[in-house]
């Protein structure tokens, strides 16, 4: 077993209750309180569930995977809490049992435990600490905080939470306990019922955890009432019962926990001196600019398909809110369903001050996407496409400009006899659909005097990818010659990374995933400019 620096401190959160109560963007919160703090902060997550990683799952299941700089397809809360961290994690920011079980048993075939019975205790617990550890030990942040996914009752998260108590009861005051439950209103009338929540911390502490502080999610802030209630039947003190009510913007958390002093709770059982900060500096900065009466509005459409769920494009519109908090303006994004898109209705894209067609894989809806394309072309829209976004863009600009009209994408037709899109060396080309696609940041030179540069103001960027298809070069000079701008090459592989059309407000597309690096005190350039060509003054 590994050992804890003597550096970092852990806090452990659990969800009590039901799942979806916002513990990514609490954790999220409490880590931006703390690095506001101007201490050293890290994120983590453990996911109950049995695949090794993201990658494999459909945004139906837990929304967008999220892929970090060293190319790891992660939960979406990796990215909440890069962005409220303001700072990129690394990969071991996300575990999960399928690949904790997997090293278990790579090594039971290896023979490291040979003669040995293996058992969920001590073995797989024993991995997990040692994964925890090791984020610890390799960064050492002031505090790690790590969020156990699911909710406490459920079985596959037992051997997380059973993994927290050991360190518990080992490095005792050197380990916080959060648990963050809500409070339920009656169907019938505006009653609160704290019943639930009660079994939830009784659960917890029958796993031998017992939490230093409840974070109660409801409407509003619990009442007096209420939390001597809870102080009473939990065992808690009234301070360490914090509110944590729906705020109209997410990022006011932070501060919110501030004044209830959840810090100096923290610090206390921890033998950390007491702060007594007013506000959190840079991050106070950033909320100003959200509180500020806006000038500016835009209206986005974002034409995708998982349109039931804004979760699918997390990143994408938090990257647009965020760039348009910069922009002192209003934002209002639509999602759309590219599947109900056709010739005849795209012109009702003409209410939009931008459009974005956004990533994706497989053929649902792609004609739509192809229709819309077209139109904000040839209408001077102001257009941002990612990955497939500009995939599309370029099979759009090959059918209807350059008259290739079977341009199309190996990954639609194998058999195309006009592949604009293939995968180039056959490399991506594997028969296992995990962890195979070119991921992460790639670097990539920007050509002078573009939109592209006007935007990053830098001449080699890095960005994430996540794909695996790529533009065939052997098109690249009719392209050139009818007025489209490659602004953006991968250096080490001449690959295609940006297209942006010369004679447009702003038509940029891009190989990578510019929504994965924004940061909530900077966004990605490309979302900056994109905002910034589509505000319009608010009463105009
Ligand atoms: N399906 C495309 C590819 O694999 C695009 C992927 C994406 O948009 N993330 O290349």
């Amino acid at each position: 077993m590994r050992e804890l620096n003597d550096k970092t401190r852990i806090i452990f959160t659990t969800g009590g209750v039901f799942s979806a109560l916002g513990k990514g963007i609490a954790c999220s919160s409490i880590g931006a309180l703390l690095k506001n703090l101007s201490f050293k902060v890290l994120n983590m997550k453990l996911d109950p569930y049995l695949n090794i990683d993201a990658g494999t799952m459909s945004p139906y299941q837990h929304g967008e995977v999220f892929v970090t700089q060293d190319g790891k397809e992660t939960d979406l809360d990796i990215g909440n809490y890069e962005r409220f961290l303001n700072q990129n994690l690394p990969k071991e920011s996300n575990i999960t049992s399928g690949l904790i079980y997997s090293n278990v048993l790579n090594e039971e075939r290896n023979g490291k435990y040979l003669g040995k019975t293996i058992q969920v205790i001590p073995h797989i617990t024993d991995a997990i600490k040692n994964e925890i550890i090791f984020m610890a030990n390799k960064h050492e942040p002031d505090f790690l905080i790590v969020e156990i996914g699911g909710t406490v009752g459920d079985i596959e998260s037992v051997p997380f939470i059973e993994s927290a108590r050991q360190l518990i009861s080992k490095y005792k005051n050197k380990i916080f306990s959060v648990h963050i439950v809500p409070i339920i209103q009656m169907l019938t009338s505006n009653e609160e019922k704290t019943k639930p929540l009660q079994h939830s911390v009784k659960e917890l502490m029958g796993m031998g955890i017992i939490p230093d502080v409840l974070l109660v999610r409801g409407k509003g802030i619990v009442s007096e009432e209420n939390k001597e209630k809870i102080s009473l039947i939990c065992g808690l003190d009234k301070n360490n019962i914090i509110s944590l009510p729906n705020q109209t913007s997410v990022y006011f958390l932070p501060e919110f926990l501030l004044e209830q002093n959840l810090h100096n709770i923290i610090f206390n059982k921890m033998d950390l001196e007491e702060m007594n900060s007013k506000d959190l500096g840079e991050w106070s900065i950033f909320t100003s600019k959200i509180k500020e009466p806006k000038k500016y509005v835009t209206k986005i459409a974002i034409i995708g398909k998982y349109t039931e769920i804004t979760d699918a494009y997390l990143s994408v519109i938090t990257s647009l809110e965020i760039a348009a908090i910069h922009n002192n303006s209003e934002i209002k994004i639509d999602l759309i369903n590219a599947e109900k898109i056709n010739e005849s209705n795209v012109r009702g894209l003409k209410r939009y001050s931008g459009v974005v067609v956004p990533g994706g894989f497989g053929d649902r809806g792609i004609e739509g996407k192809i229709e819309t394309i077209k139109f904000v072309r040839e209408n001077n829209i102001p257009f941002l496409g990612i990955c497939l976004g500009m995939q599309l863009a370029a099979i759009e600009f090959a059918r209807n400009v350059l008259g290739i009209v079977d341009a199309n994408s190996t990954e639609f037709d194998d058999n195309t006899i006009e592949p604009i899109i293939t995968i180039l060396d056959g490399k991506y080309k594997e028969k296992d659909l995990g962890g195979t696609l070119r991921l992460g940041n790639y670097s990539c030179a920007i050509k002078k005097d573009t939109k592209t540069f006007e935007a990053y103001q830098d001449s080699i960027v890095f960005e994430r990818h996540r794909h695996r298809y790529e533009f065939n070069n052997d098109y690249r000079d009719i392209f050139e010659l009818n007025g489209v701008i490659f602004s953006g090459v991968n250096v080490e592989n001449d690959l295609v990374e940006i297209i942006e059309l010369q004679d447009h407000k702003f038509f940029i597309a891009t190989q990578f995933h510019p929504e994965l690096t924004t940061k909530t005190f900077t966004p990605n350039p490309l979302f900056n400019s994109f905002v910034e060509v589509t505000k319009e003054l608010k009463n105009k």
